[in-house]
């Protein structure tokens, strides 16, 4: 028997209209309601890498944080005598490294292996470890990774910007990355421009403009100038404020040079929150100066004595408007904005 075509049609015509009722309803739905998460979305940028649970600055580490939902990496950069900039946060080799069992007699009259007195192909003999606190001999962070055991070595700026846009590739999340150019003064007395280096790497890596997932942070004021204006930089940058030196940055005028150049400001938290856990009205002064504010650093096993634990730090940070913050647990930071409606599951 023929099918009526109007019979033929009422099917899939039927199905045609629920899908698409059914693709159409929920937006309407939710386009009713009030919107379920408020404006701010703070940033969590991994700290030296997933640094809670793995060697500073190691790739192990840097996967680990882009696998725990970062939205940014840190790469602290000093050169090498031979001009190449690699990962290291401090100028020196001797807390996290096996330098002066490796090079015996290298050190400077300070006592110290220091990066820029030694060639790459060295450098790549050295096996990296957990932080040293040379006041104790003992690792700095007594639960974190046992200091000496694996195998971890020193990268490259380029090896870890290859390494993560590897991983942005092949996860499909694009994370970004936060390098910091470490004391320029100190390597143009050593013979080295670190932030042309630097900055000439970025921009091979396609990392240019504010559109690109880049910050470049220093506390040098005076080389944060000149990273926006002779070299020519024209992504995002930070203006990093340390100690009791550098009180100008933080007065009303010194904002508002700062925001002459920069995006935002990078204070310890201690600027941020009161002795108490209070906030102390940076972080409004740097908004009104058109600056965001990305302090340093959550570490839940170093806790202000205020704090009775991380997320009570955690809360009272994200209360006071921070904008981002470095963690050296990205996956808890992440956590906590989920928990409290600043990020979505
Ligand atoms: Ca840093």
């Amino acid at each position: 028997m023929p099918i009526h075509p109007r019979t033929r049609l009422r099917g899939p015509w039927l199905l045609a209209l629920a899908a698409i009722a059914l693709l159409i309803l929920p937006r309407l739905t939710v386009a009713a309601e009030p919107p379920a998460m408020p404006v701010a979305m703070p940033i969590v940028i991994a700290h030296r890498g997933a640094s809670g649970y793995l060697p500073e600055h190691t790739l192990p580490a840097k996967a680990l944080a882009h696998g725990q939902g970062a939205d940014a990496i840190e790469q602290d950069v000093v050169m090498t005598r031979d001009g190449v900039p690699v990962v290291l946060h401090d100028t020196t080799l001797d807390a996290v490294s096996d330098i002066a069992v490796k090079f015996p007699g290298r050190a400077r009259a300070d006592g110290k292996h220091h990066c820029t007195d030694f060639t790459l192909a060295e450098l790549r003999t050295l096996a990296l470890t957990e932080r040293l606190d040379p006041a104790t001999g003992r690792q700095t962070y007594a639960n974190r990774f046992p200091r000496g055991e694996s195998r971890f070595g020193i990268v490259t700026l380029e090896e870890e910007l290859e390494f993560l846009a590897g991983i942005n590739r092949s996860t499909g999340r694009t994370v970004g990355i936060y390098p910091e150019i470490k004391s320029p003064a100190w390597h143009r007395s050593e013979g080295h421009d670190i932030a042309k280096a630097v900055i000439d790497i970025l921009h091979r890596h396609g990392y240019a403009t504010k559109a690109d997932p880049c910050h470049i942070q220093c506390f040098e004021a005076d080389e944060v100038q000149r990273i926006r204006g002779d070299l020519g930089w024209q992504g995002k940058l930070v203006q990093l404020i340390g100690g009791k030196d550098q009180d100008r940055l933080v007065t009303p005028e010194g904002l508002a040079g700062i925001a002459a150049v920069a995006d935002g400001i990078g204070p310890p938290i201690e600027r941020v929150l009161d002795p108490a856990g209070n906030p102390t009205g940076l972080v409004e002064q740097a908004h009104a100066a058109g600056l965001v504010v990305h302090p340093y650093t959550l570490r839940r096993d170093r806790l202000p004595s205020w704090a009775g634990s991380f997320d009570d730090l955690q809360g009272a940070l994200f209360a006071a408007g921070v904008d981002g913050v470095f963690s050296d647990f990205p996956d808890l930071t992440v956590a906590w904005l989920r928990r409290s409606n600043r990020r979505p599951e």
